[in-house]
């Protein structure tokens, strides 16, 4: 039994049901419960949300999740190898549990959950970035969840949180930031997973703002911020010379110094630019 649940302990399920773990699929593993549940709660109060999680494995968050009184979780795992283990925990924990054997970049997971929603997950490192990125943008906002609770790779993580300024500050920062309130919530040392990582990684806790900061349509922004960064080191005016002829006037139009470079530009400046990018 382990520490939250009358559950065997992970050890003991990933040997029952096999699940040495696979490079490809990103997987490494949280075995520690006590450390699954305080990721849980750095998700704030689960007991009215449903829990969307991305790539559970042999199901220590999940456990986790369930544990801390999440109303419902849907979890997307793309291993079937897990599906036995991942059972084990929806028999335990009755209508509480709903695991799709699907990959998370293809799945339409909304309807599957009743607002409000919250999404937590140790996402797996080769689909991360681009599931938060999606999150991120969709055209609407407030988005049709309101918090992102994710493990990254410190080095992904300083990216969210970065400010104008330094070599972290990107893409992620702008997109993530210009949307949400962000925070690194936990760092944790490869030793916390089963196989340890080469790298330290973190939880990082998004709140999803009412509206955004500034306003801006979603897709041009994020074009313009992803061309900026594409050369960073470059002038605005010669990284973002694809974008339309005129880019110099619209640099100026936009408040903007055509030779300062896309790291010297705070969310807002790129937020104007975005709008008048938007202009015929
Ligand atoms: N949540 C578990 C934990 O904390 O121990 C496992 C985390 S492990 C870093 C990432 C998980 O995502 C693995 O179980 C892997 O099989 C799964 N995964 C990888 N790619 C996926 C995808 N495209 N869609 C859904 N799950 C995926």
């Amino acid at each position: 039994m382990s520490a939250i649940d009358g559950l065997p302990p992970l050890r003991d399920v990933i040997a029952t049901h096999g699940l040495s773990a696979r490079k490809a699929l990103g997987q490494n593993f949280l075995l520690d419960l006590n450390l699954t549940a305080k990721i849980a709660r750095v998700a704030g109060d689960l007991s009215g949300a449903d829990v969307l999680e991305i790539g559970p494995g042999p199901g220590g968050l999940t456990r986790g999740l369930l544990a801390e009184g999440a109303r419902r979780v849907v979890a997307i795992e793309k291993d079937a190898r897990c599906l036995p283990a991942l059972a084990e925990i929806a028999e335990a924990y009755p209508g509480r549990l709903i695991v799709l054997n699907d990959d998370a970049l293809a799945v339409d997971w909304e309807a599957n959950l009743t607002p409000p929603r919250k999404i937590v997950a140790n996402l797996p490192y080769n689909v991360g970035t681009e599931l938060l990125v999606r999150w991120l943008t969709p055209k609407r906002w407030p988005p049709p969840w309101e918090s992102l609770t994710l493990m990254f790779q410190r080095e992904v993580a300083d990216r969210i949180v970065a400010q104008p300024g330094g070599k972290a500050y990107g893409r992620l920062a702008v997109l993530a930031q210009w949307r949400c309130e962000v925070r690194i919530a936990m760092g944790l040392p490869p030793e916390a997973f089963t196989p340890p990582p080469k790298v330290h990684s973190a939880v990082v806790h998004l709140d999803a703002l009412p509206a955004p900061r500034f306003e801006a349509d979603a897709a041009i922004l994020s074009r313009v911020v992803k061309a900026a960064f594409a050369q960073r080191r470059k002038m605005l005016r010669a990284a973002l010379k694809g974008q339309a002829p005129d880019i110099e006037d619209r640099l100026i139009a936009a408040g903007l110094k055509p030779t300062d470079r896309a790291e010297q530009v705070p969310i807002e400046g790129f937020c104007a630019l975005a709008r008048v990018m938007a202009k015929p």
